[in-house]
């Protein structure tokens, strides 16, 4: 059995990546012949780095970017200044670092796992019956058909997968166009993501460290400019201008597009052995940099069911908990997005009260911090699935605990394996990982030193970092069933 993955964007990659490494047969197909040289997402957030950490590639981009702990709002004057540093990650801030250099992280493993990924191909026709799915393949030498047991559209927000599938893409555009350029400032701005707000709109310039920043403009004056008119220098320092009251003017500018961003997502995320995951399944405003980092934390948590879903131990109903648990979250996502959007690019009566009201929202310890956890992505739970009994922080984000390891000190994140369940026993005798042995080819059990959460002594890590289940000192009959419920009969 094997997958075809469409589309070669981070979602793309990672899953196709995830998928190889737990020995499925996938091909990706890509419809550019060429590498994108468009740098579009800026930012990866605590959680997403969380997910590379289990992948061992966490350093690797976090040597390429630029650690960012604040969010500095100036606005009517005022400057409000929002605490990003997160005390529950090992990745304690925003990563500003660009797209393409993500692109090239993930591409390097999926290649290094054995992907196949064929450029030039397109996906322009999708048929499925009980045992498969085939695909009508365009490239430079003509039509062609594939066939796979399961495809996943992570073609992005055209997708063609998705239309091919007929299912609905709900939601709106909105009236106003982003400016995205990548500048040099006159004067350094501080190290923070640095948001202006104005009457006449918003621009956020977060810093690559490097002098040079990324800046999204939303000008209200500019809505009836076209979309395909290029944007000059002049253009985009008359609106930093007049949005940031002169504070700041480019001196340099490498880059630059206009584009409409819309806020939709597909009414489904599966269609019999098809699914969607990414800009395939929701777009939204590019405020909270969320767009990409939704995308990769999408496919960390469908891989693992569909490598279940190919080897035949899945539960029947496992595959289905993909859209269950990832379609509220896109549609969480939508709503968070939406509301900054509303906030920052107000109408005339929210304009003349913002300033008074946000920085006592952000002083409210509380609200930032949900603020922080909501998009970051670190505040994620799953509901149980009903078929699974319950425990102590089901579905919640495991955090990453220090532990001793065949005498070795580690954390959880180096233990955990993205393709498989994690048993950690802290058992004196073990009898946890013991009762886990049959089930050794879906569950790496291990006996180790550490405190569990709310004092277990038996952990059952899900591979997208999740809890599946805790107990204190559990009989071997409960380890059984619980690896039953989520895995099979071993
Ligand atoms: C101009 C712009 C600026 C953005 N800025 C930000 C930002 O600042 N922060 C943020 O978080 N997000 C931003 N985004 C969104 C972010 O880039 C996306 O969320 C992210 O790229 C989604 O990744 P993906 O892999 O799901 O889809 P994509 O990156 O869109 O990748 C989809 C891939 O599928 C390929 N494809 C399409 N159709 C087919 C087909 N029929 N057959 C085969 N292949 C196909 C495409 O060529 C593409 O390579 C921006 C988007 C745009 C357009």
């Amino acid at each position: 059995m094997s997958v075809i993955v469409v589309g070669a964007g981070p979602t793309g990659l990672i899953l196709a990546g995830d998928l190889a490494e737990a020995g499925t047969d996938v091909t990706l197909l890509e419809k550019r012949a060429e590498e994108s040289n468009l740098t579009r997402a800026f930012a990866l957030h605590a959680r997403t780095l969380e997910l590379f950490d289990m992948r061992g590639i966490a350093d690797e981009i976090v040597d390429q970017g630029f650690e960012v702990s604040r969010v500095r709002v100036t606005m009517g004057g005022r400057e409000v200044a929002l605490d990003l540093r997160h005390p529950e990650s090992r990745f304690r801030y925003v990563l500003t670092v660009a797209q393409a250099r993500t692109e090239a992280l993930l591409q390097r493993r999926a290649e290094r796992l054995g992907v196949r990924i064929r450029r030039g191909a397109e996906v322009v026709g999708l048929d499925q019956d009980e045992d498969g799915v085939t695909l009508t393949v365009r490239s430079r030498t003509g039509s062609h058909t594939e066939r796979a047991a399961y495809v996943v559209g992570t073609d992005g927000a055209h997708s063609a997968v998705r239309s091919l599938l007929g299912v609905g893409f709900s939601g709106r555009s909105y009236d106003t166009h982003i400016l995205l350029a990548d500048v040099r400032p006159e004067r350094e701005l501080p190290p923070a993501i640095n948001p202006y707000v104005g009457p006449d709109g918003l621009a956020l310039l977060p810093p690559y460290g490097d002098g040079w920043y990324r800046a999204i403009v939303w000008d209200r004056s500019l809505e009836d400019v076209p979309l395909d008119q290029p944007v000059s220098r002049e253009e985009l320092n008359d609106s930093l201008g007049r949005i940031t009251d002169g504070e700041v003017s480019v001196a340099e500018m490498s880059w630059s597009t206009r584009f409409l961003s819309e806020r939709r997502q597909a009414d489904h995320y599966r269609v019999g052995r098809v699914l969607l995951a990414g800009d395939a399944a929701h777009v939204h405003s590019p405020m909270g940099a969320m767009g990409m980092n939704t995308g990769i934390q999408d496919a960390a948590n469908l891989a693992w069911k569909l490598v279940a879903q190919e080897r035949g131990w899945a539960p029947d109903w496992l595959l289905d908990t993909y859209e269950d648990e990832r379609h509220p979250v896109g549609r969480q996502t939508l709503r968070v997005t939406d509301f900054i959007q509303r906030m920052a690019v107000a109408p005339g009566l929210v304009r003349a009260i913002r300033p008074h009201v946000v920085p006592r929202l952000v002083r409210v310890g509380r609200v930032s911090a949900a603020m922080r956890r909501l998009v970051s992505g670190l505040s994620v739970r799953y509901r149980r699935p009903e078929q699974v009994m319950d425990s102590a922080s089901v579905g919640r984000r495991v955090d990453d605990l220090p532990l001793v390891h065949e005498g070795e000190t580690t954390r959880l994140y180096e233990l955990v394996d993205p393709t498989r369940f994690t048993l950690l026993d802290t058992t004196r005798v073990g009898a946890s990982a013991e009762a886990a042995r049959p089930w050794a080819d879906r569950v790496r059990a291990l006996r180790v030193v550490g405190d569990l959460p709310e004092g277990a002594d038996a952990l059952l890590v899900r591979p997208d970092g999740h809890v599946a289940w805790s107990a204190e000192r559990p009989c071997a009959e409960q380890v059984r069933a619980a690896l039953t419920a989520w895995t099979g009969t071993a």
